[in-house]
């Protein structure tokens, strides 16, 4: 006999729980188009409240099947649902286990770019839309084979809604960097993305987790899935000084990851603000006021923090720029000029003016700030 469990816990007065909300023909259509049955033993579970989602025994198999709502919801939580279930479904022991979706007959725009893409992460991470046409018609879904495909589509998506900053994902050539907030429906979008890409690639995966003030890290069940796949590294978000304030200035570093986070935020994608080179590998974070300058001044531990990840104190410079920058053979001025030191001899002014395509940067009044800092003025 199969038996469905379905979670009946009310945990917001306003949602009613899945017991309530399912009707037995609806139960009895995801029992025939898993099972090829109709008739099923129903076990309401009054201690489970999280995740919109039903378990479906079948002998020695179980289902986890998502479920949509009956409207188009927020985005968090669609996105929050799908990470749970699929926590749910690796941290199962269970050799035949299974992930499947299922769509009510749904009222609102479910077909936007942004559930677009989520519904392809979760091909990607193999759930069964068991039936598809009732959610998405003759819509054709496909995995992701490819990371760069899924950055890229991920990176359109930010650009459309620009409030959307839970997560970046960069290409180092080596390994992939995910800069993933870990807080609420955010740590759960960073969830996602780390399980759709652990599924595609054989490079090295970095997780770093950007905490917001006072949050806690991921779940321990979103941490203990995304372990579960052996490809990704996790890093908590450490900031580049240490408790004895001994530091060091560093670009690609890992402990400045709060810093990148805080400068894709700013900028978006990695180019350099002098050349226009996008390859992600060869752009660093740099900073305006530099940290072994912010080191030297008697302010607060705290203080020295915020300087030193402030999205207004950096750019992003590929690497020839950064070193130029950096040794002062190019400055630049308060109203954004890009100007070349005397210090390069003829041939080399040549050469660095045809690689510093861009003659002038739009600075703000805070990063301006943070120039005359630079240059102690
Ligand atoms: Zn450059």
């Amino acid at each position: 006999m199969v038996e469905i469990i379905i979670p009946n816990k009310r945990y917001n007065r306003d949602i009613p729980n899945l017991g309530e909300d399912l009707t037995d023909e609806e139960l009895k259509d995801i029992c025939q188009k898993i099972t090829g049955q109709t008739s099923f033993k129903k076990t309401l579970d009054n201690n489970w409240s999280t995740g919109r989602y039903i378990k479906l025994v079948d002998n020695d198999k179980i289902h986890f099947v998502g479920i949509s709502g009956r409207k188009v919801s927020g985005r968090n939580s669609f996105i929050q649902t799908i990470a749970t279930i699929f926590s749910a479904y690796i941290n199962y022991n269970c050799r035949h286990k299974y992930l499947d979706y299922y769509f009510l007959q749904i009222t609102g725009n479910n077909k936007t770019n942004f559930l677009k893409f989520y519904y392809r992460i979760m091909k990607t991470i193999n759930f069964n839309f068991i039936n598809l046409q009732v959610g998405l018609g003759n819509l054709v879904l496909e995995k992701y084979d490819d990371v760069i495909k899924l950055i890229n589509d991920k990176n359109t998506i930010r650009k459309s809604n620009t409030a959307n900053k839970s997560s970046f994902i960069t290409n180092e050539g080596c390994e992939y960097r995910i800069y993933g907030k870990s807080f609420g429906a955010n740590s759960k979008e960073t969830a996602l993305i780390c399980f759709a890409i652990s599924f595609i690639t054989d490079k090295p995966v970095q997780l770093f987790q950007i905490l917001d003030n006072n949050s806690k890290s991921i779940s321990e069940n979103d941490k203990n899935a995304i372990l579960s796949f052996g490809k990704i590294n996790i890093i908590n978000d450490t900031f580049i000084f240490d408790e004895t304030n001994d530091i060091t200035e560093d670009n690609n570093n890992i402990r400045s990851a709060r810093f990148i986070y805080n400068l894709l935020s700013k900028y978006g994608e990695k180019h350099c603000a002098l050349c226009d080179c996008e390859i992600d590998n060869l752009i660093q974070a740099a900073h305006i006021w530099p940290v072994a300058d912010i080191k030297k001044e008697h302010i607060s531990l705290e203080e020295k923090k915020k300087y030193a990840t402030d999205e207004n104190n950096g750019i992003w410079l590929c690497e020839n720029h950064h070193k130029l920058f950096d040794s002062g053979l190019i400055t630049i001025s308060l109203d954004g000029k890009i100007l070349l030191s005397n210090k390069l001899n003829a041939i080399c002014k040549k050469y660095v003016s045809f690689i510093t395509t861009i003659n002038c940067i739009t600075l703000n009044e805070q990063m301006v700030n943070y120039f005359k800092l630079r240059y102690k003025l």
